[in-house]
């Protein structure tokens, strides 16, 4: 439990921030730790997550491994409302942990796309000018870190496994909706995948009304010509996924160079060992124990001592 005078450093609400590059796991230290401090609520910060829809292909955290914490803008803004700009995402950033703290809980900030974090966070936020130390908050960053190459290294096996839980469907469903009205949904045209199928989809069109996925494997199985289209796509998914780790990774040793004290937990072996094909028949566990170790151990004794210092 947190204390509600713990909260308050020198009157500015106190915030703990979860950076990293997508795929480090920074979902699952937010609900470790909002889980371990009870009264915290999770604000989400990627771009892309803070629409409904695409859930699969933009990595929501699912529901049943929210474990209960209560979850703000994440999912709740209507994609056809367009593009949210850093500006927009700070207006309505701080008016949410400021009703977080008026409930006597602690903010996590988790994600994402640092030109959110950094307009959310900076005292002054000036979209043109580097970022300054200063910051509105009393905050405590913490940065998952997992080496790049293990990280490049997962994606295959990430994409994939986005495509089998209905990535696929989704992104089909998308581009049938865009033929009949081109502008909807404009919040999410930028998700990495949608691109990328458009222009397989444009070659080979969802059918209406099916299965789009099972149909679209059948028909891929009797067509080499279709599945090279396919795999196109997705060795473009994990192109363009990876220039997106390696971008998230430069900006924020950006923010770190310019003075933002941030706290760097090595999730590495952890990402690993779950990566290993021998921890999917033992339900993951080491990559578990590990993650508690070198991971959720540290942030909590840096969030205990963050929330005692004033
Ligand atoms: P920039 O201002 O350059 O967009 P940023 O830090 O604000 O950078 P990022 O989170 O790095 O934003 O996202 C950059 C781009 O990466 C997005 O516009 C989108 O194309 C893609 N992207 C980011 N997050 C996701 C996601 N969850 N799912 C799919 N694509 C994503």
């Amino acid at each position: 439990m947190v204390s509600s005078s713990s909260l308050a450093g020198h009157g500015r609400p106190k915030v703990v921030v979860i950076m990293g590059a997508t795929g480090c796991g920074k979902s699952r230290l937010s609900i470790d730790l909002a889980s371990h401090f009870r009264s915290a609520e999770v604000i989400n910060s990627d771009k892309m997550q803070v629409y409904r829809g695409l859930d699969i292909t933009t990595n929501k955290i699912p529901w049943a491994d929210r474990r209960g914490v209560r979850h703000h803008l994440l999912g709740s803004l209507d994609p056809n409302d367009g593009e949210m700009t850093p500006s927009q995402f700070c207006f309505i950033g701080h008016k949410t942990i400021s009703s977080i703290a008026s409930r006597g809980n602690l903010t996590i900030l988790v994600g994402g796309s640092n030109s959110f974090i950094h307009a959310l966070l900076a005292d002054q936020f000036d979209p043109e000018a580097e970022a300054r130390p200063e910051l509105r908050y009393d905050c405590c960053i913490l940065w998952v870190h997992v080496s790049p190459p293990v990280l490049q290294k997962g994606l295959p096996k990430r994409v994939d496994g986005m495509l089998r839980m209905g990535a696929f469907d989704e992104l089909a469903g998308y581009y049938d909706l865009r033929r009949t009205d081109p502008g909807a949904w404009a919040g999410l045209r930028k998700a990495i995948g949608v691109r990328e199928f458009d222009r397989y989809f444009e070659k080979y069109p969802p059918l209406r009304g099916h299965a789009w996925g099972q149909e679209d494997a059948m028909e891929r199985d009797d067509d080499p010509e279709r599945e090279g289209a396919y795999q196109e796509a997705l060795s473009e998914i994990k192109e363009n996924a990876s220039q997106l780790i390696r971008q998230q990774i430069e900006k924020i040793s950006e923010l770190s160079r310019s003075g933002w004290k941030l706290h760097r937990l090595d999730a590495t072996k952890a990402v690993q060992l779950a990566m290993a094909p021998e921890e999917e028949g033992s339900g993951g566990g080491r990559s578990r124990d590990v993650w508690g170790l070198d991971v959720v151990g540290p942030s909590v004794k840096i969030v205990n001592q963050f929330l005692q210092g004033n």
